[in-house]
Parts: structure tokens; C-alpha cells; sequence
């Protein structure tokens, strides 16, 4: 994470030319694929899709304003949570988890399903619900009190009746963020007066601290569903160990520290010694690393250094590994 801005050394300075001319046309064919593959990607919602096309087909900005009210006197109290998809962001699993004094591997196992980012076939966290059908009751709900995790709900409960979608234009530089409304027949909360806009919704749902975190994994699953359309990042198939990795980054802090800090982790990227002593301690901090290197493991993207002599022993044994299979084949 840390960035060296003394040493101006770059690793095209050891490069042939011929080398050099080919790392320029290797970053050209990307930059080429990546103009093609730039689309509307909608890439994170939150419909618990039970009623058929619930969503209403307008963009909501945070200023525009939508009737609804949620309370405990509406005669659909909890019916929300049955037969839910919801699926679980990092932080969500991050909070969960710690609230429930588990070790976010417990928490998965005893109370979230696997599955795959549908746009990405990347592992992800659902929420479990009880029964075999898929139809029961959210595992956190008490059928009288209603969610006994409120205070730690996830983001998509927090949201709800609004879904959250990031687009990506081909003609916009960023991904942009809009919200929908959600209109399920069964929620009741949509016939009440009660008027607010998009920000004071979000506001009163304390959905605002977790923007950040998702948009580190949003933007990871958002590019891998791009780069789909080609087999993977540059062209090659995310292999099994890496999906491991990010499904170990972006679910079990526990796991992804003990890698950080007993792996060549330490030894192979810049990252300063206070930011190594919060590393110990911070799980919020520990996930924004994790998103920066993932970005670097997948997208080759600068959001984390390796040290020099990592670097250049990388390139040194790269053109090793070149030379050997440029030398004639003998017969
Ligand atoms: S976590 Fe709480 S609010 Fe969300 S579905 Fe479960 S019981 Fe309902
Ligand atoms: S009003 Fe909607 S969000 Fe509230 S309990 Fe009923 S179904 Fe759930």
C-alpha cells in the first residue's frame, strides 16, 4: 500500500528493447479489450426476488424522494425474511461475525450458504434460511422480535426496499451508483405516508459506513464480470488457487491475517511498519488491503508494491524462463 516515491527506477529501465516494444503492445491489446469490454454492468442488488419483476425501472438519485415505512405495527412485519437471496458483503460477514463473538469461518459455516457471483463465478457468502425448501425463515429471525441482529444486519436488509446498482459506461471514466425501488406485493410498508428522500433513507438505515468496503469488492466482481466476456483478466481464466484466495480475503479476516502475516506477505510488498502494527488489530483496515491486493493479483493494478528486490528477482527470472523457451529445440 505503501508507495516509494524516491526510487524513480521502473522495471521497463532494465528492459531490451525488444522487451520494452513487447510490454507496450502487450498494455495496448489490454487497454483495446478494455475499451470493448466497458458496459453497463449492473452488478450488486437487493431484491429478494419472490414476486415477479418487483423493481421499478427508474433510476432514484439521492436527492429524489419514495413513500415507505417500516415498523412493527405493518401487517407484513417479517414476512421480508422468508425465503430471501441475500447475499453478504465483506464487511456484513466482518460484523456478523464479530457481534456473534465467532470466528468469521464458524459464522460461514453455521449460518451462510456458498455460492457463486453470478456475473464473475466468483465464491460468495448467501445468508442462510432454515428449512429444505428455500421458503423458511432468515436464521436470524425470532418470529415475535423480529431480526435479533439489527444493530449488525446486513447491508441489502439495511437497503431494502431500495436496490443498489453500479454501472460502468463505456463514455464515464468511474462506475456510478444509482437506487431503485423495490415494489414486492407482499411489503405493506409502501402504502404508508410517511415521505423521505433516497440520502435520508440511507442515513436512517447506517448504510453509509459500509460504502466504502463494498465499493473495494464491488469494483473487483464488477471487472471480473467485464473481463468474463474474454475468459478472465487478460485474456486467462482465474484459476481455482485464486479464487481460494479471494474468497479467503473477502470473507474470513481471521484466515486472511494469518496469511498477511505468517506467509512472504510482509516480505514481498511495501508496506510500512505502522501500517504493519494496525494490521495486528484493525479487521476494517485488513479488508481494504485485501481489496488492493486482490486488485493487484487479478488486474496487475498499482494499488500495492512489491518491494524492489522482489521485483527485480521477478524479472530476472521471467527473462530466464523467456530465454529458455526462445533456444532452438534440438532434435
Ligand atoms: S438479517 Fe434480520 S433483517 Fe435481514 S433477513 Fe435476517 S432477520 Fe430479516
Ligand atoms: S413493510 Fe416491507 S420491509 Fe417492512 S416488514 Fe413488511 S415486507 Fe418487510
Amino acid at each position: 500500500m505503501a508507495k516509494d516515491t524516491d526510487n524513480k527506477a521502473t522495471p521497463e529501465d532494465d528492459m531490451t528493447p525488444i522487451e520494452a516494444r513487447r510490454l507496450m503492445e502487450e498494455e495496448e491489446a489490454k487497454r483495446r479489450a478494455q475499451r470493448d469490454l466497458d458496459k453497463e454492468v449492473n452488478i450488486f442488488d437487493g431484491i429478494r426476488d419472490r414476486d415477479n419483476n418487483p423493481v421499478e425501472p427508474v433510476k432514484l438519485k439521492g436527492s429524489n424522494k419514495f413513500c415507505f415505512s417500516c415498523h412493527k405495527g405493518v401487517s407484513c412485519w417479517n414476512e421480508c425474511c422468508y425465503g430471501h437471496d441475500i447475499t453478504l458483503t465483506p464487511l456484513d460477514i466482518l460484523k456478523l461475525s464479530r457481534s456473534l463473538y465467532l470466528a468469521p469461518a464458524t459464522f460461514l459455516e453455521k449460518y451462510t450458504v456458498p455460492a457463486l457471483w453470478h456475473g464473475a463465478d466468483m465464491p460468495i457468502a448467501k445468508l442462510r434460511v432454515k428449512g429444505e425448501d428455500g421458503s423458511g425463515p432468515c436464521v436470524f429471525l425470532d418470529e415475535k422480535e423480529g431480526c435479533t441482529v439489527y444493530e449488525n444486519r446486513p447491508v441489502n436488509c439495511r437497503y431494502y426496499p431500495l436496490g443498489m446498482a453500479t454501472v460502468k459506461l463505456k463514455e464515464h471514466k468511474g462506475p456510478e451508483d444509482f437506487s431503485f425501488l423495490v415494489r414486492e406485493k407482499h411489503c405493506k410498508g409502501h402504502e404508508e405516508s410517511k415521505e423521505q428522500t433516497v440520502d435520508e433513507y440511507r442515513r436512517e438505515q447506517g448504510v453509509e459506513p459500509y460504502d466504502i468496503f463494498n465499493r473495494g469488492w464491488v469494483d473487483i466482481l464488477m471487472k471480473l464480470s467485464s473481463w468474463k466476456v474474454v475468459g478472465g483478466p487478460g485474456g486467462r481464466e482465474i484459476d481455482q488457487r485464486t479464487k481460494q484466495m479471494f474468497f479467503m480475503a473477502t470473507t474470513d479476516v481471521d484466515m486472511f491475517r494469518r496469511f498477511v502475516f505468517e506467509s512472504k506477505f510482509l516480505k514481498t510488498y511495501k508496506i510500512d511498519d505502522e501500517m504493519v502494527e494496525k494490521l495486528k488489530t484493525d479487521d476494517e483496515l485488513l479488508l481494504l488491503l485485501g481489496f488492493d491486493w486482490l486488485k493487484h493479483i487479478l488486474f496487475n493494478e498499482k494499488t500495492i508494491e512489491m518491494k524492489d528486490e522482489v521485483l527485480q528477482d521477478a524479472i530476472a527470472a521471467a527473462r530466464q524462463a523467456d530465454a529458455g523457451s526462445e533456444k532452438p529445440q534440438e532434435d
